[in-house]
């Protein structure tokens, strides 16, 4: 086990963490497409916004660059180990070997190694490190051994299973596995320039395109878990064929017809057109939406859009925590009534804050609108990172808003959807940072690093960034080149007020507006700086009297993140009795231990609420109005997104008020 830790005294190495894209002009015997891409929208006619490679940035900074490097170097090893440990690879080795040994595991297990090997081959991009190379060979070679001579893949419906084929779309989740196994072979064909796994899942997707064709065996066929939709639009970008696009339409055309039962749950109870709000299973829905926005990207369907825009606004009006965190209901893991959102039961699982951000980013590429970028950036530091633990190997599934000491992060999961989605999002988190449009360059996500961005007009800009985020909102980038471009710089919708510019030290004359994108056009020559401030003030939130199980408590917010009570930090002190003041004055200071590196924020503008002793065991009694309270206690908040990484005990994200 390695020593690397994400956050910690521990200083990560930096060694090997460059993109040196040159290196690979001289592999032989690849033919590498320069690619590194997971979104290629580059000539997607509905693309407003283009995406620039995620190895176009470099990352110097304390947050997500010593969190790749733990990606890299322990969670990518220690999740392989967990595919071999369960079965995962054996399933592939076990149609190709002669001995009948049983099928290990769930029938869908297959994908994890799939979204492992995405992951893989984003880092790969990036590390070019040759032992992962080889392990992304020998698994391609496993995988594309299973394949049956007509492209099937599949590791379940085969020997025995495979008069079963197709038979139970609803539920077994062939076009799912499908759906990952073409992102996989796609990334490995963009990332290493392997294009034995993109063979085989053109032969497979040709399958399918067959058999759901018009003329198929099951031409109104729907998968019962959405995936298939973006898997088939990307295999269309990266190939230019168009059956593959028109195939993953026909899938989202083909719902709400009752053709798998017509239940909520599996997003078939209406047409897609007439959807207005999110319904059952949450990464069902979230993946399937991200679908629909892939496939209006390409064909420009405006009543694709306008469910999704509706949908979206509704999501975010009634459905979502305050973390990001989607799907409230552990009953079908879906999606609850409007404002039914518990801290302590809420499912929100950490898959389906992933879905989320596919689903905004493609959003985003739409229409530039801000407010996407904003909840990309709450989700992803809120929502998803709260999924893995700062040492990289253990991973929650669901992320409830309040805890009694009874949630643990797991080393895996018997369904283990949310580690290796984690890790392919992680690998690859710098394709959502920044975006280009025409001859301008828009920034969503700051962090500390240096870039290089080729624009339309062939210019390439070099840009350093330096920052704190998300500890600090002082951001400085400085420009690097000469060229005639506009800066997009995205002014986040927490930041409401106070938020300033400069360009090379004069303050930019126009209003910089929270949730919008500031335009900075000009002829930029080396040298130039720009420098945003955008102030991180601690922040009591309430919400809409409308989530009836925390009226009257606020939450903590500073920045893009949310914070929480832990117990470890509140010795002798039950948190539910804490009650804090209505104007607390809060103190920021850095995290210590596992905390290191982090901020925290505190306050001693509490009250301790008195026990009440039922005497004699009675189960009510009258309130003892001379109790004191006690006010002798300190209040320390902690990121959300770290909290179960010490001493377990009650965590909880809304606080009771005096
Ligand atoms: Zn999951």
């Amino acid at each position: 086990m390695s020593d690397v830790v994400w956050h910690g005294s521990a200083v990560v190495s930096t060694n090997n963490l460059t993109p040196e894209t040159s290196k690979h002009t001289l592999m032989k015997g690849i033919n590498l497409t320069n690619n590194f891409l997971v979104t290629d929208t580059i000539r997607s006619p509905f693309s407003r916004l283009k995406p620039v490679p995620f190895t176009s940035i470099q990352l110097e900074d304390n947050f997500w660059m010593p969190l790749q490097h733990l990606i890299r170097e322990v969670t990518l090893s220690t999740q392989y180990q967990q595919l071999l440990i369960t079965g995962r690879i054996a399933n592939f080795e076990r149609v190709t070997g002669n001995q009948n040994t049983p099928f290990l595991g769930l029938y869908f297990n297959e994908s994890d190694v799939y979204k492992w090997l995405e992951a893989a081959a984003y880092v790969y991009a990036v590390s070019l490190d040759q032992d992962l190379s080889s392990l992304i060979s020998d698994i391609v070679e496993k995988i594309i051994a299973v394949q049956q001579t007509d492209g099937y893949l599949n590791t379940y419906f085969v020997k025995d299973k495979e008069n079963l084929r197709w038979t139970d779309l609803k539920d077994k989740h062939e076009l799912y596995c499908a759906g990952h196994l073409i992102q996989a072979a796609i990334a490995v064909h963009r990332c290493t320039g392997n294009s034995t796994l993109l063979l085989a899942a053109r032969h497979y997707a040709d399958l399918i395109v067959k058999v759901f064709g018009p003329s198929g065996l099951h031409p109104d066929g729907v998968p019962g878990h959405p995936e298939i939709e973006m898997a088939l639009v990307e295999l269309y970008r990266h190939t230019g064929k168009a059956r593959y696009l028109l195939q993953s339409s026909r899938f989202l055309d083909s719902r709400g017809q009752g053709v798998i039962g017509g239940k909520e749950y599996y997003q078939d109870h209406l047409p897609f057109r007439s959807l207005k709000r999110m319904y059952g299973h949450a990464v069902r829905a979230v993946y399937l939406n991200a679908g629909a926005a892939d496939i209006y990207i390409e064909n420009g369907d405006q009543s694709l859009l306008d469910p999704l825009e509706t949908m979206w606004e509704h999501l975010s009006k009634y459905q979502a925590y305050i973390t990001g965190g989607i799907g409230s209901r552990s009953e079908g893991e879906a999606f609850g009534s409007d404002y039914e959102l518990p801290n302590h039961d809420a499912y929100a699982e950490t898959c389906a804050a992933i879905g989320k951000i596919f689903w905004a980013w493609r959003m985003l590429l739409i229409t530039g609108d801000a407010k996407f970028a904003d909840d990309i950036e709450l989700t992803l530091y809120n929502a998803v990172l709260v999924g893995i633990g700062l040492e990289g190997t253990s991973y929650h599934y669901s992320n409830p808003l309040s805890c009694d000491n009874m949630h643990r992060r797991q080393p895996w999961y018997a369904i283990s959807c949310c580690p290796t989605n984690i890790a392919r999002l992680l690998a690859s988190i710098t394709e959502y940072f920044c975006t280009i449009s025409h001859n301008d360059i828009w920034i969503h996500q700051y962090a500390t690093g240096t870039s290089r961005i080729e624009l339309p007009s062939g210019n390439e800009v070099h840009l350093e960034q330096e920052t704190e985020y998300p500890w600090d909102g002082t951001i400085k980038i400085r420009i690097k080149s000469e060229a005639d471009f506009s800066l997009f710089l995205r002014i986040p919708g927490w930041c409401d007020s106070g938020a300033a510019l400069k360009v090379n030290g004069s303050p930019w004359p126009e209003a910089v507006r929270p949730q919008s994108y500031c335009q900075i056009q000009r002829q930029w020559s080396p040298g130039d700086l720009v420098e945003l401030n955008l102030p991180m003030p601690s922040r009591l939130m309430v919400a809409n009297p409308g989530v009836s199980n925390i009226r009257d408590q606020v939450s903590i917010r500073r920045g893009p993140l949310v914070y929480c009570l832990e117990s470890v930090d509140h010795e002798n002190a039950d948190l539910d009795k804490i009650r804090i003041m209505h104007s607390p004055g809060f103190s920021v200071e850095n995290g210590q231990d596992a905390l290191i590196g982090m901020k925290i924020i505190r306050t001693d503008d509490v009250y301790l609420q008195p026990d009440n002793t039922c005497e004699g065991g009675a189960l009510y009694t009258y309130k003892d109005l001379s109790a004191p309270c006690d006010s002798n206690i300190r209040l320390t908040a902690i990121p959300y997104f770290a909290w179960g990484n010490r001493d377990y005990g009650k965590m909880r994200v809304w606080i009771r008020q005096i």
